[in-house]
């Protein structure tokens, strides 16, 4: 008999769906793949830097405009849309209470100065605990989106077998963040390291974590073997320790934290002669990637408390600590062989992550109810 899950439509909690026309083309993607709504990253150009358009900063989109835009783009499908406002020198405690009071504002982003791709807005952490605006997030029930990794890191701080920008950062920053504001929620968003996994799970439940598709399946060797530059994307995949730590933590039966956020980022040119753009687009393909990463953590997926898991993972919790209800539409992920193939978007086009890697078939398929 074919292994089959048949699962309430689930929210990706950290995705980018860019600016422009081929929006409409990234948002269809997510709804293929039975997203009942998305969390959608303000690292546009300009960034999302401020909540309503009468917010008095200039050089920012608001997120009531942003929002507009996915709406026009085909996001009115979705039953729920957040974008986080990105966090910059300009964001005020004001502007959060204000944001937070319109209705408009439930999370917000923290990018590490030039981080990842246009995180060039980034502010440094300490300079939101000291000025009021995690304080006021706390306040209002706002979520602290965190990109965790230190910044203005080189060489063998940046990445080496002992030390990486995300480690040095759970070990070093989060500690600190979490004991100065005990009451704000905060998502670690796309983990990497056995060390962000102990800080969450060491948390209250006011922390959680996202993990993308790419950081269960893969580890540094299969980027690095060959350059498969489809697979670079910040923080980088890591060892195999931190596989095995995150898969251990989203396979776990009493799983509450750890949930799905693919952080699938199109880039229409990923790579230069230059260099590279960071960024695995998983759209159209993400909960079949998911489902391949549970097997591949020795969970037999017949198997209804392994089912049990992969639903709390991908469905289940990520709505529940949003505060967004759970679809009573659902999908099914059948275990049959299904194509890979390159995602057009006008003229240009998209490579999804399998095809990056040289795989034009995925052992599981995906059908809409
Ligand atoms: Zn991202």
């Amino acid at each position: 008999m074919t292994t089959s899950m048949t699962l309430p439509l689930w929210y990706d909690l950290h995705v980018h769906l860019r600016q422009g026309e081929n929006m409409s083309v990234y948002i269809q993607a997510q709804l293929d793949m039975g997203c009942a709504g998305v969390l959608a990253m303000p690292n546009t150009k300009p960034p999302v830097g401020k909540v309503l358009e009468s917010d008095p900063v200039d050089g920012y989109w608001s997120i009531e405009n942003y929002m507009g835009q996915i709406m026009d783009a085909g996001g009115t499908a979705f039953k729920s849309v957040i974008t986080p406002l990105y966090l910059t020198k300009d964001t005020s405690a004001e502007m959060i209470k204000n944001g937070a009071a319109s209705g408009m504002l439930k999370a917000c982003k923290y990018y590490p100065p030039h981080g990842t791709t246009n995180a060039d807005h980034g502010s440094p952490l300490a300079g939101f605990i000291d000025n009021g605006v995690f304080q006021a997030m706390s306040d209002a029930g706002v979520v602290l989106c965190i990109h965790g990794e230190e910044h203005g890191t080189t060489g063998v701080d940046y990445f080496d077998a002992d030390h990486n920008a995300e480690k040095n950062f759970y070990l070093n920053e989060m500690p600190a963040l979490r004991a100065a504001f005990p009451d704000l929620k905060i998502v670690c968003e796309h983990i990497t390291t056995k060390e962000a996994v102990s800080f969450v799970k060491s948390s209250s439940d006011n922390i959680a974590a996202t993990v993308t598709p790419q950081h269960l399946l893969y580890t540094v060797g299969h980027l690095v073997q060959g350059l498969k530059y489809h697979l670079y994307c910040l923080p980088l995949v890591k060892f195999d320790a931190d596989r095995d730590a995150i898969r251990n933590a989203v396979t776990d039966p009493d799983n509450t934290k750890f949930f799905a956020g693919t952080d699938s980022a199109p880039h229409t040119t990923k790579a230069t002669p230059c260099g590279c753009a960071a960024g695995c687009f998983t759209g159209g393909v993400a909960p079949q990637l998911y489902a391949q990463a549970f097997e591949e953590a020795g969970l037999d997926l017949n198997d209804t408390h392994a089912q049990k898991s992969f639903e709390k993972f991908l469905c289940l919790n990520g709505p529940q600590f949003y505060g967004l209800d759970i679809p009573e539409e659902t999908f099914t992920l059948m275990r049959v062989e299904s194509d890979v193939e390159t995602l057009q978007c006008g003229s240009e086009s998209v490579t999804p992550l399998p095809l990056g890697l040289g795989m034009n078939t995925i052992a599981w398929s995906i059908k809409r109810s």
